[in-house]
């Protein structure tokens, strides 16, 4: 799965390093001093590089924690995010990260240590306000979980800190990390879903959905919190059945308790960010729509996306509470 490993000398005899290193016995190790050389070159194709990605083994020196972008959180009072690492083994179309980088090749960060000194110090300078951290910005919080381990990590960390809440965000169907030990009501493992016809041209890699519907069933029953994440909403022919279809089969057989909270979200760039992402793939279907650039913002536009969140709240309503249901707009 991957041939080539990038290692910066400083962490080459990382734990986490060495145990990787063990897991892909098979992969080339090249030494190198710094990610940035590779990973911030210019005149890199990111669907080139996609077919067969190197990892790069690096240190993350500052920024572990940031503030999430508005529209981003659910309801506490304060929002951070983190990413241990950026770039994702999934290859969905309308993936930002695909605009944001020059590179598909994968940066893991090993220091997990630092990260969680960074969430630790953030958690002591907002007492009294509730806190959700996210995990999964820059990547999926658990695609490569079983070459990281990092969310197994997070998960005992957070076990310490009850008052601040986790979300992991996925599409994996990583479901051992969480079975194996007994549900931490904190630590949300919140799934992106669309329609089973939707994602399965658009979310190229990644499992199926009728398997991370079983996960996040199975999670629950449980006794795991978990999420539901409609964003992006993706506009097409007989959307409205499609999703109404896809809500009824995953509160059809779900612990309704253990649903922490649902989102839903427009497809929305950037201006720049959408001009790079098409240009990757100007052929693609998903970018044949006349999008409508606004603010610097490109979207289906306002009419559209009203309709597809009224009608994804309405439908939502119909299985659980409102005050369980997010709009998010990042
Ligand atoms: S799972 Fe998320 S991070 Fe990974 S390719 Fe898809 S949209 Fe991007």
């Amino acid at each position: 799965m991957i041939d080539s490993i990038f290692v910066e000398r400083e962490v080459l005899d990382h734990p986490v390093a060495q145990k990787i290193f063990k897991s892909l016995k098979y992969a080339d190790i090249f030494e190198i001093e710094r990610y940035q050389e590779m990973f911030n070159r210019r005149k890199q194709n990111f669907r080139i590089q996609k077919q067969n990605p190197a990892l790069i083994l690096a240190k993350k020196h500052d920024n572990f924690v940031l503030p999430a972008p508005s529209g981003f959180g659910i309801d506490a009072q304060k929002n951070y995010y983190f990413s241990h690492m950026y770039n994702c083994i999934y290859d969905c179309r309308y993936c930002f990260l695909q605009g944001m980088y020059s590179s598909a090749n994968y940066v893991l960060f090993v220091n997990y240590e630092d990260f969680f000194e960074a969430i630790s110090d953030t958690i002591y300078e907002n007492t009294n306000k509730s806190m959700t951290f996210f995990s999964g910005y820059d990547c999926d919080s658990l695609a490569f979980e079983k070459i990281t381990g990092f969310a197994e990590k997070a998960l005992e960390f957070f076990t310490d800190f009850s008052s601040v809440e986790l979300e992991l965000r996925t599409k994996s169907i990583v479901s051992d990390t969480f079975l194996n030990r007994s549900p931490i009501s904190n630590c949300v493992v919140a799934y992106s879903l669309s329609p089973s016809n939707v994602a399965a041209i658009l979310d190229n890699k990644a499992p199926s959905i009728d398997r991370r519907i079983n996960v996040l069933q199975k999670l629950a029953k449980n006794g795991w919190p978990v999420g539901l994440r409609f964003d992006p909403l993706i506009y097409c022919s007989g959307w409205e059945k499609l999703y109404s279809e896809l809500i009824n089969k995953i509160f059809k057989d779900i612990n309704i308790d253990q649903v922490h909270s649902v989102s839903h979200g427009p497809l929305r760039y950037p201006k720049e960010m959408y001009k790079k992402i098409t240009s990757l793939y100007p052929d693609d279907k998903l970018f044949s729509f006349p999008m409508e650039a606004k603010d610097g913002i490109v979207s289906y536009g306002k009419e559209i996306e009203e309709e597809m969140s009224s009608f994804l709240q309405s439908e939502l309503e119909k299985y659980t509470t409102r005050n369980k249901i997010f709009r998010c707009l990042v």
